[in-house]
């Protein structure tokens, strides 16, 4: 594929995924918090690949008749940006001003050429995820959800109140699926429709795994599936893991069968999740990114293996 890059100057290094919003920040709540590090693509407007712009609005539309009112009993006003088409670069971002919690898509995201709806979907999802996903948070005061807990909201929650309405099993059957996420949706779920539901969640994360991997020009094999990270780590990683990571979080995220509308809490590990520490197996934050709080029995260490 042939990807247009802006220069290569400048671009700061990026170490934690949230930023101060402002050099002159006047509310501890001001923050940046993207959906991948800053990266030199761009796909301006006319080159007619990707998403049309009907396509992108109808995305942002949807999330905002969805969630307005979810943000609103949160204390919140969801300002969802109208103005970005015209950006070239590919990234999104959450950010808050006060009371207001604010959602932009760069344009170059949807004109990615291998972008979807249902990927653009996860995407604004994944920054709805920092403002409702909950624990983990940044330890800033800013509210708002680490990169690892934004995925995992994306999947669990908002990709399941979007296509809430929807006939998911005339949608899958459009698809191509891969066999081992028709097997493991089958193994958690029991009805046809919350097994579509969970197979066309863990498609989209495909598309945008592959997407993100390509946006970083990482160095690895295409996420898939089938290779989930073994690494483990030692605390809880902020930042932006490596899409591998990020699918493994995205298809837990589907795996999990907790609904949809049991809320996630600032505080706790546990509310509205599949846990290890209440002792889940499936569905999980996976530990590429997380840390339990609490040390896992040896009963859910040897379910793991
Ligand atoms: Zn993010």
């Amino acid at each position: 594929m042939t990807h247009l890059f802006t220069s290569r100057q400048a671009l700061p290094v990026v170490l934690t995924a949230c930023l101060l919003y402002s050099p002159f920040i006047t509310d501890v709540s001001d923050a940046l918090c993207d959906l991948l590090p800053a990266n030199y693509l761009s796909f301006p407007v006319g080159l007619n690949t990707g998403l049309s712009e009907a396509e992108y609005n109808q995305v942002l539309d949807e999330v905002d008749a969805t969630f307005g009112s979810e943000v609103a009993n949160h204390g919140g006003k969801l300002m969802i940006g109208r103005r970005q088409w015209d950006k070239p670069e590919v990234n999104a971002h959450a950010f808050r001003k006060g009371h207001r919690w604010h959602i932009e898509v760069d344009g170059g995201t949807a004109r990615f050429p291998s972008m979807t709806m249902d990927g653009l979907r996860l995407v604004v999802c994944h920054e709805l995820g920092h403002h409702l996903g909950g624990y983990p948070q940044y330890d800033d005061n800013t509210k708002m959800s680490i990169e690892g807990q934004a995925d995992y909201y994306a999947t669990l929650k908002c990709m399941r109140k979007l296509f809430s309405g929807d006939d998911n099993v005339a949608a899958v059957s459009r698809m191509t699926v891969h066999p081992l996420v028709r097997e493991k949706c089958e193994m958690q779920f029991t009805t046809d429709q919350t097994r579509a539901l969970c197979i066309r969640n863990a498609m989209a994360s495909e598309v945008l795994a592959i997407v993100l991997h390509e946006s970083t020009h990482e160095h690895t094999l295409k996420p898939s599936f089938e290779t989930p990270v073994a690494r483990v780590v030692s605390s809880i990683f902020e930042g932006h893991s490596n899409s591998q990571c990020r699918l493994d979080t995205f298809f837990n995220g589907s795996l999990c069968g907790v609904d949809a509308n049991e809320d996630m809490n600032s505080a706790q590990p546990e509310p509205g999740t599949c846990s290890e520490e209440r002792g889940d197996v499936h569905g999980v934050r996976p530990r590429c990114w997380y840390k339990p709080l609490k040390p896992t029995s040896h009963r859910i260490i040897a379910a793991l293996r």
